[in-house]
């Protein structure tokens, strides 16, 4: 694919990135890498453990002082490469709570990476200071439940939180959609001018884009409700009628999507089970 692997780009004053080669249909054109501040500087979401990839991180460091190595969460194309670029920099690694999960549901590669060991995890509101400014964790639990984005000036840096090509993956058993629409909500509350995420491109209009994703799960939530009230159905059943013409690759991810609404509808007593299908309540 015709995408800047393993180039060093200003977004802008202060932010810079670096796209990472592991594309997919999850990744989009892969994961990208955020540089924050000037004299010194802190990475966020490091990424997969590719050589290219790191040596390219280490390039764009230039021989700064390396702050912190943040990961947002802990999905296989997000905090690998925390662990190379310390053992090159020194840098501690800051940011999510470790997590693991066994059971990581349909998408290969969004499975937990289990090495993980934070020097140092931020709550909620905690920074860490860099050229005089601080980089601020922001939680925002729901695509898992570590998932952090991070703030510097008024930009945010959303991680898998607010993706800029796709809706984002919410699957259980880690995935919590009551969480994930708590933590737009969050956003929708907050003044950022701009979000990077970690796949796609710059969110230019955060506000607007929030509220069109908060709008797009209801109504896939009120879809699924229209459907279940019915006639009783099973979690395939409901995707083949929700999402027609869905890209194969994306139909077991769609399955845990349904799933997580439906988790969150039974827990507002909105549905029902009689074995593996659904009721209305
Ligand atoms: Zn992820």
């Amino acid at each position: 694919m015709d995408a800047p692997y393993a180039r060093l780009e200003q977004v802008e004053s202060g932010i810079a990135r670096v796209l990472a080669h592991n594309p997919s249909a999850f990744t989009f054109y892969g994961t990208q890498s955020y540089l924050v501040g000037d004299a010194e500087v802190a990475v966020v979401d490091p990424g997969p453990a590719i050589e290219e990839h790191v040596e390219a991180l280490l390039d764009a460091i230039a021989g700064r002082p390396v702050v912190a190595i943040c990961c947002t969460h802990t999905h296989r194309d997000h905090s690998p490469a925390a662990r190379p670029l310390a053992a090159a920099t020194g840098a501690p690694i800051v940011g999510c709570a470790p997590l693991a999960l066994e059971t990581v549901g349909p998408r290969a590669d969004a499975a937990f990476d289990g090495d993980y060991v934070p020097d140092n995890v931020l709550a909620d509101g905690e920074s860490i200071i860099l050229d005089g400014q601080p980089l601020t964790a922001v939680a925002t639990p729901g695509h898992t439940s570590n998932h952090l984005c991070l703030a510097y000036g008024d930009a945010l840096l959303t991680g898998d939180h607010v993706m800029g090509w796709s809706t984002t993956v919410v699957v259980p058993p880690d995935g919590d959609m009551a969480a994930y629409m708590a933590s737009l909500e969050k956003l929708r509350g907050r003044g950022d001018r701009i979000y990077y995420p970690a796949h796609g491109p710059p969110v230019t209009k955060p506000q607007q884009y929030v509220r069109g994703l908060i709008g797009h799960r209801m109504q896939r939530e009120k879809q699924i409700l229209r459907l279940v009230r019915e006639a009783p159905r099973d979690i395939p059943d409901i995707v083949a009628n929700a999402y027609p013409g869905l890209d194969p690759r994306l139909v077991a991810a769609a399955g845990g999507s349904v799933y997580a609404h439906l988790l969150d509808l039974e827990a507002r007593q909105l549905v029902g089970r009689e074995e593996d299908r659904w009721t209305a309540a």
